[in-house]
């Protein structure tokens, strides 16, 4: 009598054979496997050979679903494990991989097999975060490419990339964003419409009929003890193989109403005999692109997880697992994947947020251990030259900005680099803090940087910090100092120039964009580097202008005001100062949100406010994705409000499209008061310090974040006059969910000044991965984190910090799963110096 193997064997060689339609068998294979499945598990009791039949079985279900390709790949694998000859080995051979390759296993063990599929060429495999493993060759185990699983095609592998899945370890590592609730169960008699549910029941009868429209209609009817109920699925004509009469099945979807009965439309079902994977659990729903199912993906992964999971290493040492009351790897990525319950999903949540925080943490303590294990010459502090500055300057420090030039002459003087952030919200008066370092650098025979994001902001330091250094005799210096601007818009020979100066010590300071990056910039001697507006540049860029001296001190600054728990992440690796008072005679800008309508009288405001003698601000926001648009509009609006509402008054236009030179002069011609009305882009951001500016008009206020608006905002009230902010915006509502979050918005501004609060806001409004510069700082992708969860967060740096005291560079042996783990985890965000 043949085995339930040699049956399997031979209905597989004969789909092979008819080139894999799904026919060899009546009813498909999917339904094939759960009735061999059974057959074969009463032939043995080898415990061995019951899990290979499990997982043979496994195989197959879902095959329908499937191309030629990941058929043929299935069938190919189960009947290289049927073979009698092959049959012992593949008792031995790890079940999810296909017979070319071997997983995890030396060499010698496959003479015979063909070469493991080259590891992908494309770059890099560190996509997966937390892919830890036994030791591995590429190609094998969790760094083997998804083509190694069986059921995973060419077509598939494709589809997965654009997902970022590329190896097995992607896939183990790719979560559920959320869950589907079908634990519930419920008998059919109490279904009510709405209801999102499951029901266990049999299937009496699946007919199969085309609706007028040519759809192919398949209608189950199943039954409980308690009654019975409809269920349709459209154009899917091999489910009537699948739903036959008699079969248990397992149905989860939402009650909907058709002619006055009950139905399920297109619910997700399985049959009851195996584990559940879609229906009458938690059911895990994935990002997804086209080409992959949901149901697919499910049960790609259910394989993944069972067969991995048992297998995981867990890198986290047992130690830090205790005291932080982590589960284990393996149960935190079962659980976050299959999860056995909500409080299990947020375990495994928890645990795995815990983990990402960990790696961002000693990843940043390492950098910055190494950072300043270089050495630096130390600037000393000359008090008589701080104390002729600071008389010389038309104000008196605010004690937030005395207390933080201490900490930075105090750093400087360190023979280790200082890395210190300058946080300060918009006018608190960072560039005076800053000229102080610079002074001193100055004043030690060394050069000072300051790089800003924008033409317009580089220009208004160079006047500012020449206004204030420029002479020499109230210093008390024997020279005056010199001062130079490096931006792109410089010609060519101003630029070598420029160049020169530098490379020869001629130049003590230099301000500039981007420019000052390019790699002909060379300095005699660079001690401090200042970044201004730093969330503006990439952690590369900051690099590089530290690289141009020999260990140089840092200076970053920005008016992001960074709630603490981002701080903490985000700038792991730098110290904090934070300037947390205004200078005196600041009052409240008056803020208000006006609807359209309004616009008149908003106009009406600001000719009596250039009438008293002060200047304004109307902003028109980026309208489409391109630059060019984005000019056109304030270009308009530049032309309307001149003919028609201001013809008296003399408007001014600013725009990223203009030149440096002509950015410059139209600057200037508002700081002289000659422009009343200066009609901008966003592209005034950041930095301009004009304080007869008074009134500060943005239109389309809706299409800006709390961070810009305040910025906007912050660009007036710098000076002695009562400020105004005008918001126009359409109308939005509270009620309607498309413009909730913007009403929240301008209510928030509206009511706060505080950039604090509107930071924590912000963060709560849009989330971490928007929030403010986080993506361009360079940090990697955070999977499940949330920065706004301040306790895992600040429990992961505490035991990341207690960790570092013990071994900095995770060079114990008990260290090293763990060391891999992080280095895996930084690859995706580059270098971070
Ligand atoms: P930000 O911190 O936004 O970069 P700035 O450095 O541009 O602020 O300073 C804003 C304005 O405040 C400038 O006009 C500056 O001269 C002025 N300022 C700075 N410090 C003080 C102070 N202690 N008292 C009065 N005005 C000050
Ligand atoms: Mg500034």
């Amino acid at each position: 009598m043949p085995t339930a193997f040699d049956k399997l064997e031979k209905f597989l060689k004969l789909e092979q054979s008819q080139g894999f339609h799904n026919r060899a068998v009546i009813g498909g294979f999917d339904g094939f496997a759960d009735f061999w499945r059974n057959e074969a598990l009463r032939e043995t009791q080898d415990p061995a050979r019951i899990r290979r039949i499990h997982e043979m079985a496994d195989l197959l279900l879902g095959y329908a679903d499937l191309d030629a390709a990941g058929r043929g790949s299935i069938v190919g694998t189960i009947l290289g494990q049927l073979t009698p000859d092959t049959e012992e080995r593949a008792l031995r051979q790890p079940p999810l991989q296909k017979p070319g390759v071997a997983p995890a296993q030396p060499p010698t063990a496959a003479p015979a097999q063909p070469p493991a599929p080259a590891p992908s060429a494309a770059p890099p495999v560190a996509a997966a975060p937390a892919a830890a493993v036994p030791a591995e060759r590429p190609g094998t185990g969790l760094e083997a490419p998804v083509t190694t699983l069986p059921g995973v095609s060419t077509a598939y592998t494709a589809r997965l990339r654009r997902l970022g899945i590329e190896t097995v370890g992607d896939l183990l590592f790719h979560f559920p964003h959320r869950y589907d609730d079908y634990s519930s169960l419920k008998p059919i008699d109490q279904l009510e419409y709405g209801d999102e549910t499951t029901i266990i029941g049999t299937i009496w009868e699946t007919r199969t009929r085309t609706s007028r429209g040519g759809r192919e209609i398949i209608t189950s009817v199943i039954a409980d003890a308690s009654g019975t109920i409809e269920a349709v699925w459209f154009n899917q004509p091999y489910l009537a193989r699948q739903l036959r009469a008699g079969r248990r099945i397992v149905l989860s979807g939402k009650v909907d109403e058709y002619l006055g009965r009950l139905i399920f439309q297109s619910p997700v079902w399985e049959p009851v005999e195996r584990e559940l994977i879609h229906t009458a659990r938690l059911v895990p729903v994935y990002p997804l692109t086209r080409g992959i199912t949901s149901r697919w993906l499910r049960r790609l992964l259910k394989r993944v997880v069972d067969y991995w999971t048992p297998r995981l290493k867990d890198y986290m040492p047992d130690a830090v697992r205790q005291r932080a009351k982590l589960i284990t790897l393996n149960t935190a990525v079962r659980q976050i994947h299959f999860p056995d319950s909500e409080e299990a999903a947020m375990e495994a949540r928890r645990r795995l947020s815990f983990d990402e925080f960990f790696f961002i943490q000693v990843g940043m303590m390492r950098q910055r251990h190494e950072w300043q294990s270089q050495a630096a010459t130390p600037v000393d502090t000359r008090p008589e030259l701080l104390d002729a500055f600071l008389q010389s300057l038309p104000y008196r420090l605010t004690a937030a900005q005395r207390r933080c030039v201490d900490q930075i002459l105090g750093d400087m003087a360190q023979p280790r680099p200082m890395s210190r952030l300058l946080q300060g919200d918009v006018g608190s008066g960072k560039t005076v803090v800053a000229t102080a370092g610079m002074l001193m650098a100055v004043a030690a025979g060394r050069q000072a940087a300051l790089m800003a994001p924008t033409e317009i902001l580089a220009e208004q330091h160079y006047r500012t910090i020449t206004a204030v250094l420029a002479d020499p005799a109230p210093l008390g210096l024997d020279r005056p100092i010199s001062v130079a601007l490096l931006t792109g818009s410089l010609g060519r020979v101003e630029r070598k120039e420029v160049y020169t100066a530098l490379a020869a010590g001629q130049t003590d300071i230099v301000i500039g964009t981007h420019a000052l990056i390019q790699k002909h910039v060379t300095f005699r001697d660079l001690a401090l580097a200042v970044v201004d507006e730093q969330h503006r540049f990439g952690v590369e860029q900051r690099g590089i202008l530290r690289s141009k001296g020999d260990s140089p001190h840092l200076l970053v600054m920005s008016a992001t005001p960074i709630p603490r728990s981002l701080a903490l992440t985000v700038y792991g690796d730098l110290d904090l100062s934070v300037i947390d008072e205004l200078p005196p005679g600041r009052d409240e800008i008056e803020t208000r949100w006006l609807l359209p309508r309004e616009r008149e009288r908003a106009y009406t405001f600001l000719r009596s406010q250039v009438q008293a003698g002060r200047q304004a601000f109307i902003l028109y926001p980026l309208i489409e994705e391109s630059d060019k648009v984005e000019a056109r509009a304030a270009v308009e609006e530049y032309e309307r409000l001149q003919r028609d509402i201001f013809p008296d008054l003399t408007l001014g236009l600013m725009h990223g499209k203009l030149k440096g030179k002509e950015k410059d002069a139209i600057m200037a011609s508002f700081r002289g008061g000659e422009i009343d009305i200066l009609v901008s882009t966003s592209v005034i951001e950041v930095g301009i310090d004009v304080p007869n500016a008074t009134i500060m008009l943005v239109e389309g206020a809706d299409r800006f974040g709390l961070a810009q608006l305040h910025q906007f905002r912050g660009r007036v009230g710098r000076g002695q006059y009562r400020s105004y902010c005008l918001l126009l915006s359409d109308a939005v509502s509270p009620d309607d969910p498309q413009t909730r979050t913007t009403w929240e918005r301008l209510t928030a501004i509206e009511e706060t000044q505080d950039g604090f609060v509107l930071a924590e806001k912000d963060l709560e409004l849009r989330g971490p991965g928007d929030f403010f510069g986080v993506r361009q700082s360079g940090l990697p992708e955070l999977r499940l984190a949330s920065l706004s969860n301040v306790s895992i967060l600040e429990q992961a740096r505490a035991e990341a910090q207690t960790l570092f005291r013990e071994d900095p560079f995770l060079s114990k042996p008990e260290h090293a799963p763990l060391a891999e783990q992080v280095a895996r985890f930084w690859k995706k965000a580059g270098d971070v110096s």
